[in-house]
């Protein structure tokens, strides 16, 4: 996928990871009052809510999606930043140094929009092997449906982070909880 295919995946993915993480679908869309009927401060509530997501993960996530492609300056392209270990690093880095949040979000739709949306594969094991994966659902970068690729890849993206966040583990655990839980992962 081109830049612009990335700037609009990221940028996509932060609006709809806003609304996910700011609304509790067990409550209801838009719960207030005691009876829980829709009040003008409940709505407003939210949309401050998810205004306050929206704007605290779009920067960190476009950044993480034009990451990878640093790799057509310098190393090989599809290979040197398009791998698993490089995904490893930004997943694991804000629990180290409590930073750098949300910039894996960035990175790992960045590669499933590579191997799911485009021609060309990338190397998810290099450097252990330079052999590039991809999905025969890849279009060319310069085609047509490039556009609209990336708009179905990223709303199959959100559906997923949706089940995940609602069903499997909270996406904005706190670093703190977060770091306990890989401590017991891993055993340290
Ligand atoms: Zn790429």
């Amino acid at each position: 996928m081109n830049k612009d295919g990335h700037v609009l995946n990221g940028a996509l993915l932060a609006v709809g990871l806003g609304l996910i993480l700011s609304v509790d679908p067990t409550s209801g869309l838009i719960v207030g009052g005691q009876s829980g009927e829709i009040t003008a401060d409940a709505v407003l509530t939210l949309g401050s809510d998810v205004a306050g997501s929206i704007a605290a993960l779009s920067l960190p996530v476009i950044l993480g999606a034009l990451f990878p492609d640093v790799d057509t300056a310098f190393g090989r392209h599809r290979k040197t930043l398009h791998n698993l270990p490089v995904l490893g690093i930004f997943l694991v880095f804000p629990y180290f140094f409590g930073n750098l949040q949300f910039v894996w979000i960035g990175v790992a739709t960045h590669y499933v929009l590579d191997i799911v949306g485009s021609k060309r594969g990338i190397a998810l094991w290099y450097p252990l092997s330079s052999s590039e994966y991809g999905f025969p659902t890849g279009v060319t970068t310069s085609s047509d449906w490039a556009t609209r690729v990336t708009v179905v890849v990223t709303a199959l993206e959100l559906f997923v982070l949706f089940l995940v966040h609602n069903y499997l583990v909270a996406l904005d655990t706190p670093l703190s909880e977060a770091t306990t839980l890989l401590g017991a992962l891993v055993g340290i």
